[in-house]
């Protein structure tokens, strides 16, 4: 059977793994430069940045036993940065014995051990989809990339709608997954400041802060050295900001560090992002993924799954598990 797989993020990655294990051919296509999706670390002349996923758990017991495989071959490590976060306006300790998991030297690590042998094409955005009953043709700016017996959408909900209405294959089933926006909106800044005056790595904000976590990059092994801090807004404040120019969006970062620090603090924007599908909208029904037979269709992601990287994992194994069966 070929099997095509949009997306090489960690679902995508995960479910091509499992299917090439079991003698499938499969064939991957993602528009980035490189696999990883929203765990990838931005390479900059300081070291690495992380602007998505900034690290993960292990509850299930399959993902535990693939975390203790990249464990041993070096591609995560566990992250023991000293948490804080914010109640009644002051930044207070938020130990817990959770296990925390980053990529090595970079988030993306994990996603790219998983596609070592695989036939990965990167730089290749799929934008157009026919399906003839049978199988599958996938465009690239108008040239073909090949016909499939089954398609595999790893990507987010917001830019596989897209793609499936065109083909025309989205009857009440798939329209149903499409109704409610699964993935909100966040902005990231990694902001230099002159002195990190918390004596945490990480410190997650809360409902009435702007920021939903603020990180210490140089906390994680690969990243920038000094004091380079990350900043994740919420989803309400990212929402409210989407189409803002990065310059404000700086400003709002540099002033809710001062506030946090309660004093000013010279700060610097070093990188600034804004990711429209970055984490789960809570109200959106878990699916775990989703397999059309009839279609030669099958969809994967965090999205579907109750989001973060072990569900986006569990529900690419999961589809594999049904295209094979
Ligand atoms: C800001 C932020 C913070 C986060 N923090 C955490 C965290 O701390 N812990 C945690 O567990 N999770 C976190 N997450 C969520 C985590 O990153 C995701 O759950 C996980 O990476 C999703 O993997 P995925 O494979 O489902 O999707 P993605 O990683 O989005 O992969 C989809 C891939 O599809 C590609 N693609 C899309 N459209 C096309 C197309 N038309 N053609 C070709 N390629 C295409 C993209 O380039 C991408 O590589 C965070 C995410 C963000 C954005």
């Amino acid at each position: 059977m070929t099997i095509a797989i949009i997306g090489a993020g960690m679902a995508g990655a995960a479910c091509a793994s499992q299917l090439t294990q079991q003698g499938q051919q499969v064939r991957l296509f993602d528009k980035g430069r490189a696999a990883g999706g929203r765990m990838s670390s931005k390479r900059t002349e300081l070291g690495y940045l992380d602007l998505g996923a900034q690290y993960f758990t292990a509850r299930d017991e399959g993902f535990i036993a693939q975390c203790q495989h990249w464990l041993r071959d070096g591609s995560i490590a566990q992250w023991q940065g000293r948490l804080g976060r914010l109640e009644k306006g002051a930044v207070i300790a938020s130990p817990d014995n959770t296990l925390r998991f980053i990529g090595v030297p970079s988030m993306q690590a994990p996603v790219v051990a998983l596609l070592k042998s695989a036939a990965l094409h990167t730089g290749c955005q799929v934008d157009r989809l026919a399906f003839d009953g049978k199988g599958w043709q996938l465009f690239s700016d108008g040239i073909s990339l090949g016909v499939f017996d089954q398609l595999v959408l790893a990507i987010p909900q917001q830019q596989a709608e897209p793609l499936l209405r065109e083909a025309g294959v989205i009857d009440t089933e798939l329209s149903a997954v499409f109704t409610m926006p699964a993935l909100l909106p966040c902005w990231a800044v990694n902001l230099e400041l002159a002195s990190g005056p918390w004596p945490y790595d990480g410190i997650f904000g809360n409902a009435n802060s702007p920021f939903s976590w603020l990180a210490r990059q140089s906390s994680k092994p690969g990243r920038c050295n000094g004091e380079q801090w990350l900043l994740h807004f919420g989803a309400a404040f990212s929402q409210q900001h989407l189409d803002a120019d990065s310059r404000d969006i700086a400003g709002y970062a540099i002033e809710a560090v001062q506030q946090l620090a309660g004093q000013t603090l010279a700060a610097e924007m070093t990188l600034c992002h804004r990711w429209r599908y970055a984490q789960q909208n809570p109200l959106y029904p878990r699916y775990g993924m989703l397999h059309r037979p009839e279609l030669a269709l099958g969809l994967a992601g965090d999205w579907l799954n109750g989001g973060r990287v072990e569900n986006a994992w569990l529900s690419g194994v999961q589809l594999a598990g049904e295209l094979v069966r």
